[in-house]
């Protein structure tokens, strides 16, 4: 639900990551200097030692700064050091260069003394306080890739570090928000049923039938709820009540659908059965009736199970109409005009 509505959400808000998102602005403010006494303050008392990144040392001092910090791995998914004094970021672990330097030099890596000291450490000492020594030939050969790269890398040592991000110089919680939340690809039909001048009842309608979590006796038995059947009452053939059949298997949907012009390949799944029956019908309208005549076959069942009444086609034809008139209200002349032409020969 918390995913965009084109990834197949309802675009609600992920609370925990939204929280980290404004947490992790702490962070950006601490790894920039930003003039803040709070900044100043945890620097001086708690990070007087440069040799080590402050997150590669064990999390410190308040419980708000411990979680705070925790938050760095999230940070540096997004977040990366352009290096001046080197104190902020690690020089094997974090990728300050565009890459990850225990993964591009591993041999030289494994004679590492220490692998979370800084940057800094490593440009200010020697080798023999930094490496377990002698070398091997490779390793040798990868000290000296090490020196060209910190060369042509590190600008003066000293200006402090700045950390950039993958969207600019900026922190914004925002992109931070949608980093951390990640993208999935979701099929095209969820960013088709958003579009269009339907009703906002029948956008919802949609994205549950969709997902198949509209609310069918199948999904109250697949909830474990006992019922006394879990047929379909609009037919009496009698099969399971699953989306698939109460809107296009079952004899009476059938006969709607039959009435309106509109066939379904049955064969095919769902989603190419969609496009093929809307490429056969040959007008940008299909959505709007497709989403309307699935709504009003709906509410004719929950008549059926709930007020006793009787799976009526006529009935369900003046619910169309009424429905259709409705979306005709909403929607863009493009569409209105159409439609209401198409319910005049059609209804
Ligand atoms: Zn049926």
């Amino acid at each position: 639900m918390c995913r965009t509505k084109e990834e197949g959400g309802l675009n609600i808000i992920n609370l925990e990551n939204q929280n980290n998102a404004l947490l992790v602005k702490f962070l950006d403010k601490f790894y920039n200097h930003a003039s803040i006494p709070w900044v100043h303050l945890t620097w001086s008392k708690l990070y007087h030692n440069e040799n080590i990144p402050p997150h590669s040392k064990k999390p410190c001092d308040s419980f708000w700064w411990k979680d705070v910090l925790k938050l760095f791995p999230k940070f540096r998914d997004f977040a990366r050091c352009n290096p001046g004094k080197g104190n902020t970021t690690t020089l094997w672990s974090d990728n300050w260069s565009g890459q990850l330097l225990e993964e591009v030099f591993p041999q030289l890596h494994s004679f590492c003394r220490k692998k979370h000291w800084s940057l800094k450490h490593f440009v200010e000492k020697d080798p023999e306080v930094t490496l377990f020594l002698p070398l091997s030939e490779q390793a040798v050969e990868q000290l000296y890739e090490l020196d060209v790269l910190l060369t042509s890398s590190l600008e003066s040592q000293e200006t402090p570090d700045s950390w950039e991000y993958t969207w600019g110089n900026i922190f914004l919680p925002k992109k931070a928000y949608n980093h951390l939340q990640g993208q999935v690809n979701a099929p095209p039909i969820f960013k088709w049923i958003w579009k269009g001048g339907k009703l906002g009842k029948h956008k919802f309608f949609t994205w549950l039938l969709v997902r198949d979590r509209l609310c069918t006796r199948n999904l109250l038995k697949r909830k474990r709820m006992h019922l006394d059947s879990y047929a379909c009452a609009l037919c009496t053939h009698s099969p399971e009540e699953t989306c698939l059949h109460l809107f296009f298997t079952c004899t009476f949907s059938q006969t709607c659908w039959n009435l309106l012009q509109i066939d379904w390949d049955l064969d095919l799944p769902p989603q190419e059965m969609l496009i093929k029956a809307r490429v056969n019908f040959g007008s940008h309208i299909f959505r709007e009736i497709f989403i309307t005549t699935s709504w009003t076959i709906w509410k004719v069942r929950n008549g059926v199970i709930f007020d006793n009444k009787a799976a009526s086609l006529t009935e369900w034809k003046i619910l169309l109409k009424e429905e259709l008139g409705l979306v005709c209200l909403k929607a863009k002349r493009r569409t209105a005009d159409p439609l209401k032409l198409w319910c005049e020969n059609r209804l």
